[in-house]
C-alpha cells in the first residue's frame, strides 16, 4: 500500500473514532469469565460510559467490536458475518487469552480461531481473564482517550 494513501486511512479513523464509540460484544466458545468481566466494565464501579463508551445491541451500530473466548468452527461463520454486517473503519479487539491466541481451548478439534485467523485486530488485551481495569484502558487507549 502507497504510505500516502496508508496515511490518509489513519488520519480518517482518527477522525471517525474521535468522539463516543459504541461498542459491540461478541463471546465465542469460552468459560464466561471473560463474559462477566466485559459486562464488569458497565457497571457503576467502572463506569466505561464516563469515556462515551456503550454496549450497543447490533454490530451495524458499533464502532467497535470485542471479541472473546475459543472461536471455533460454528462462532467462524458468525464472526465472519458480523464482521461483514459492521461499518467500516471498524476496530476490533481481541480479549482475553482465548480471544488472543485461542488460550487451553487451542488444541481442540473444533478449533478455528485465535481471532487475527479469521478478522483483522487492531488490539489485543490479554489475561484469563483480563481485569476490568485493563478492559477499559485497552479501549480507551485504542480510541486514543485518556484512563
Ligand atoms: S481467557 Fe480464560 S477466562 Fe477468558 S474465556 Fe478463556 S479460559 Fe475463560
Amino acid at each position: 500500500m502507497h504510505s500516502d494513501y496508508k496515511t490518509k486511512i489513519v488520519g480518517f479513523k482518527d477522525f471517525v473514532f474521535r468522539k463516543s464509540l459504541w461498542v459491540f460484544h461478541f463471546g465465542g466458545a469460552s468459560c464466561n469469565n471473560c463474559d462477566i468481566e466485559i459486562l464488569d466494565c458497565l457497571t457503576p464501579r467502572h463506569d466505561l460510559e464516563r469515556f462515551g463508551i456503550m454496549l450497543v445491541g447490533s454490530i451495524r451500530h458499533a464502532d467497535v467490536l470485542l471479541v472473546n473466548g475459543s472461536i471455533n468452527m460454528r462462532d467462524r461463520d458468525r464472526l465472519l458475518e458480523l464482521y461483514d454486517q459492521a461499518p467500516k473503519p471498524l476496530l476490533v479487539v481481541a480479549i482475553g487469552a482465548c480471544g488472543c491466541t485461542g488460550g487451553i481451548f487451542a488444541e481442540g478439534i473444533t478449533f478455528a480461531g485465535p481471532v487475527d485467523k479469521i478478522i483483522p485486530v487492531d488490539a489485543y488485551i490479554p489475561g484469563c481473564p483480563p481485569k476490568p481495569e485493563a478492559i477499559i484502558a485497552g479501549v480507551a487507549r485504542l480510541a486514543g482517550r485518556k484512563t
